[in-house]
């Protein structure tokens, strides 16, 4: 089909850019032109209706670039009055709770994963002259339709990561971004969106990996003195799991060979990927030889045992600092994620969280977090327990002692502006 005189705009945030390139190549595939579009989109979208272009603007979201979804949909729906123009917006933010999305201004809503609906849905778009009030029969998305329902599509069934390239070689809109190991988790931790959202883990293979990673060395060896390679996994060494809780050892390894035979660095089990503690053995350990690690990323998500279980983590305080000490025995050094906040977190569970943290000081890094009652999990309507003034203190403290990073302020205040 060719979609003469429709353009596709897809706006770039350093927060959601990964999905782009999953984006981006579906489109490729179906000959759909797009744009990767920054700065000011109304302006954007307005000179690309004056050239003739039916447009569809599309965002991905999550709960932190909300507000800002937010403003551009409300320059959108007071300044673009075109029957040429449909806004599209996906990401977590919008699988978890579409309505919101939809109350905000939004036309579409992609529902779960976009490499077959987003393009599907455009080629409909393109087909129904931008008319989508029937699209009921559409799966994977939701409207509101001409009698102000709210319409939420059947489910579509997820993909085969195989089938689909994560990244864009378009000339004009290059995007890398991380190679998705694997989609979906094993584990069903109460605040985390990724199995709700995605289901038990579907993997990419390693001949389809080899591959990725063989364009990537032909795309940046001319750019830079070393490709590093990345992936993108709730638990890296949750890699072709057979069996929840045990590592695949040999396929783990074949995966390390495969990848690290090849002129690049490779950074495994660390950002944006991490691994749960209580994989990590002498044996997955032995992994990091051939890797580029100083780092290795773990959930270790609370120094109290009774919130770890309310979490529904599926280990234990015991765990995280058995894997704290392998780590270190090996000269790497762990960056712990925690999370405080939890819906009935005490005084004392948060001390034991800050007491293991001043513990790890010197040795380790830590992502502190304020809990966010993501939706779609089943702590979507749960409210953050307040930090009393001398937890503030200490963690206050323990940031200028560089022990702590990440974005725990930005998640107070914006837990805090939900509230109000
Ligand atoms: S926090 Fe990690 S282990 Fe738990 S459900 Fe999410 S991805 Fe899985």
């Amino acid at each position: 089909m060719s979609f003469e005189n429709l353009r596709v705009l897809l706006h770039w945030d350093k927060n959601t850019w990964y999905s782009l390139g999953a984006l981006a190549a579906s489109l490729g595939q179906h000959n759909i032109d797009f744009e990767i579009i920054k700065g000011n989109i109304i302006s954007k979208i307005k000179g690309t209706l004056k050239d003739g272009y039916q447009v569809i603007y599309s965002e991905s979201t999550r709960n932190m670039t909300l507000p800002r979804l937010e403003k551009h949909l409300k320059q959108i729906n007071n300044q673009i009055q075109s029957s040429n123009f449909v806004s599209i917006i996906g990401g977590p933010q919008a699988t978890g709770n579409p309505a919101e999305i939809l109350k905000m201004g939004a036309d579409i809503v992609v529902v779960g994963e976009g490499e077959v609906t987003y393009p599907q849905l455009i080629s409909n778009l393109f087909e129904s002259q931008m008319d989508y009030s029937l699209f009921h029969d559409f799966p994977g998305i939701a409207f509101i339709d001409k009698t102000g329902s709210i319409i939420i599509t059947e489910e579509r069934p997820k993909i085969d990561l195989n089938q689909f390239c994560p990244y864009s070689s378009d000339s004009r809109f290059a995007i890398h971004p991380p190679i998705e190991l694997m989609r979906g988790c094993a584990f069903r931790c109460r605040f985390c969106q990724v199995p709700y959202m995605y289901g038990n883990p579907r993997f990419r293979s390693i001949q389809m990996i080899q591959k990725i990673v063989e364009h990537y060395i032909d795309h940046f060896s001319p750019l830079k003195e070393s490709v590093d390679i990345r992936f993108i996994a709730p638990n890296s060494l949750g890699y072709m799991e057979k069996k929840r809780g045990v590592p695949n050892f040999p396929v783990l390894k074949e995966l390390v060979d495969q990848v690290t035979s090849n002129e690049v660095r490779l950074f495994f089990g660390t950002f944006p990927s991490e691994v749960r503690p209580e994989y990590l053995n002498e044996e997955t350990l032995s992994l990091f030889e051939k890797t580029t690690n100083e780092y290795i990323s773990v959930g270790f998500q609370s120094g109290s045992d009774r919130i770890l279980s309310e979490m529904r983590r599926g280990h234990t305080v015991a765990d995280g600092l058995r894997a704290f000490d392998l780590i270190t025995s090996q000269h790497y050094i762990p960056i712990f994620d925690f999370i405080l906040g939890s819906p009935s977190e005490t005084i004392q569970d948060q001390w034991e969280t800050l007491d293991l943290i001043r513990q790890f000081r010197g040795k380790s890094k830590v992502r502190l977090h304020y809990l966010m009652p993501l939706p779609g999990t089943p702590w979507s309507e749960v409210t953050p327990v307040p930090l009393g003034q001398e937890i503030l203190a200490e963690i206050g403290r323990l940031a200028k002692s560089e022990i702590i990073m990440g974005e725990f302020n930005k998640q107070m205040n914006f837990n805090n502006v939900k509230s109000n």
